[in-house]
């Protein structure tokens, strides 16, 4: 299933999250003085206050902490039901992506499901999704 989505605007800060999927990895910005992980990456640690930041391939586990299905077209070639979700990092769980749950039936997907990430490619993006850690 691919859903039609409006593609993100990239800079510096933000490419290798979009970028990462090419090579099979999900990088999340990464302090380099701490280790904090940093969504949406900003260049800027807000633990330590560090710039010291890198993009770091996190395991591309989590856990869905909020979870939408959604029965509106709202283009006409949109396939419907579809799952809007926030995914926790294995890693970090106050690390949170805005994404979509995929490969399952959009009803079973529950808050507290593990998932794994898996990557849809968008021109040259590639969109971090997630489906049921199962169906890996
Ligand atoms: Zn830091």
């Amino acid at each position: 299933m691919t859903v039609p989505r409006p593609l993100p605007a990239t800079d510096r800060d933000t490419e290798a999250f979009w970028k990462g999927g090419g090579e099979g990895k999900l990088l999340i910005e990464r302090c380099n003085a701490c280790h904090y992980l940093i969504h949406p990456p900003t260049g800027f640690c807000p633990q330590c206050e560090s710039r010291d930041t890198a993009p770091h391939a996190v395991s591309g586990r989590g856990v869905v902490t909020s979870c939408t299905v959604n029965h509106k077209q709202w283009m006409p070639d949109l396939p419907v039901p579809y799952v809007l979700a926030l995914v926790s990092l294995e890693e970090q769980d106050d690390v949170r992506l805005a994404t979509n749950i995929v490969d399952c039936d959009p009803e079973s997907v529950f808050i507290g499901m593990k998932v794994t990430v898996r990557f849809e490619q968008s021109q040259d993006l590639w969109v971090p999704l997630f489906a049921p850690e199962t169906a890996a």
